[in-house]
């Protein structure tokens, strides 16, 4: 028997942007299955989509969001539609939170949220006629094998649990395909993948579990956390960007500012990075390339890595990530494209993770990029940092080049030395006094000037 929990019809302007509506409702003890559904109108306007979701908290914290596509949706203790999470219906107040991201300016704009309930009884028979495919999670995931050396990964990938088109079978597969050692999982705002995830077969991969932390104002990637993160940024909410890179780091992940140079709204609500009061210090990478380096996506890159840059002129020493933002197959998005490369003692969660924040990165489409600094017989790679004092040699070699490429050494950003490459080879540079700051090596296509690889710095440190 279904039983109207809560029916509400609501109209929004584009002054409602950013802020949020939240509709309480009753679960009572014999609810054994919920369902939302939850509808906008007009759903675009123009070239434009609103950017408006529904999320559902339980009395004790967030219960995820329904996946593109997904509604109406259901919960139940034991399985749920993509982007929620299965487990008790607790009985007391939980809320359908309606996220206004981001109402387009034009006609007046409606949605409809529908919430019902079906009792113990009708839930028992609905569960037997789909059992369900989920297993508990069996954390950590994956392997821990010795041996120090770079390891190969994708830092930003999407599936159906939020706006991805392929399931996380499809996106293992693309990642094998792709040959990776690690790769995480970041659906936005939503964890749910991460139980079907626990249930595959890794077979010598490693995945970690995260969440694209997708505020109004900027996505923040949380890579090694298995809890839900509060998202959602003032409005009546209290969040602060502090408090949710604190929320990561307290969780145990990472907190990477992701695409920093995106586009805002109308084309991309959210996407642009416009929290500019975080405090660099608490952020441990940014995600300064994102997906392939082409066309318009090549410009929000560059942007990208001038927001990176431009911190390390700050002298903060900001490792950098990279990330495909893979959400299925398809033209525009491949698994990593481009691959995250990280020097670390073995492939385990704690190793990577460790790795990434000490700034032993670098991000590739492909070619093989070393940066290494020698002196008095002792070599240092990226992440290091070396004293002012006495003459220093940097070195930078490349392999695996797929055309003619320009390789560069950057010090505080203006480049030391250059190097015309056609497959392979390398250039250095020695200084008798080296200069404080940071060091780094990037590869270009020497026709279309495009990225090709960039690593994190090395450093010198101020005498
Ligand atoms: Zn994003
Ligand atoms: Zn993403």
């Amino acid at each position: 028997m279904a039983d109207t929990l809560l029916s509400i019809r609501e109209v929004i302007t584009h002054a409602d942007s950013r802020t949020f509506r939240g509709h309480p409702f009753t679960v009572g003890p014999d609810v054994g299955a919920l369902h939302l559904d939850f509808h906008v109108e007009p759903r675009a306007v123009g070239p434009y989509e609103q950017s408006i979701k529904v999320a559902l908290f339980d009395p004790n914290g967030s219960r995820g969001l329904p996946g593109r596509g997904m509604l109406p949706a259901r919960l139940t203790p034991r399985e749920a539609t993509p982007g929620l999470l299965p487990g008790p219906l607790t009985p007391g107040t939980w809320t359908a939170e309606v996220c206004l991201d981001h109402v387009l300016d034009g006609p007046p704009c409606t949605y409809q949220l529908d919430v019902w309930a079906e009792t113990e009884a009708g839930a028992a028979r609905a569960a037997e006629d789909h059992p369900s495919p989920l297993v508990s999670p069996a954390l950590p995931l994956g392997v821990s094998s010795a041996g120090p050396r770079w390891y190969a990964g994708d830092l930003h990938m999407h599936t159906v649990h939020s706006d991805g088109r392929w399931t996380t079978a499809q996106l293992l597969a693309a990642v094998r395909r792709r040959g990776l050692d690690f790769f995480a999982l970041t659906d936005h705002n939503t964890q749910s993948a991460l139980r079907e995830l626990a249930a595959a077969d890794l077979a010598g991969l490693l995945a970690l579990p995260g969440v694209e932390v997708t505020t109004n104002a900027g996505h923040l990637l949380a890579i090694g956390v298995e809890r839900p993160i509060d998202w959602r940024l003032g409005a009546g909410r209290g969040g602060t960007i502090d408090a949710i890179v604190r929320d990561v780091h307290d969780a145990g992940g990472l907190a990477i500012i992701a695409h920093p140079g995106s586009l805002g709204s109308p084309v991309c609500h959210g996407c642009a990075w416009e929290l500019t009061d975080v405090a660099p210090a608490q952020i441990d990478a940014v995600e300064a390339w994102n997906g392939p380096w082409r066309g318009e996506d090549a410009d929000e890159n560059e942007r990208s890595l001038l927001f990176w840059r431009e911190w390390l002129g700050r002298c903060y020493r900001t490792p950098a990530s990279g990330g495909s933002d893979a959400h299925g197959p398809g033209a525009d998005f491949e698994a990593g494209v481009p691959t995250l490369q990280v020097y670390a003692p073995e492939l385990s969660r704690a190793a990577i993770l460790e790795a990434i924040r000490a700034g032993r990165t670098v991000v590739t489409s492909g070619p093989t990029l070393r940066l290494s600094a020698v002196r008095d017989g002792d070599a240092y790679t990226v992440g290091d940092t070396l004293a002012a004092a006495g003459p220093v040699t940097l070195e930078a070699e490349v392999s695996a080049l797929g055309e003619p490429a320009r390789l560069r050494l950057l010090c505080n950003g203006a480049v030391i030395a250059e190097q015309q490459l056609d497959g392979e080879g390398g250039c250095a540079h020695t200084s008798e006094q080296p200069v404080p700051g940071w060091y780094a090596a990037e590869v270009r296509s020497a026709d279309t000037a495009r990225l090709l690889a960039l690593t994190s710095p090395l450093y010198v440190a101020a005498p």
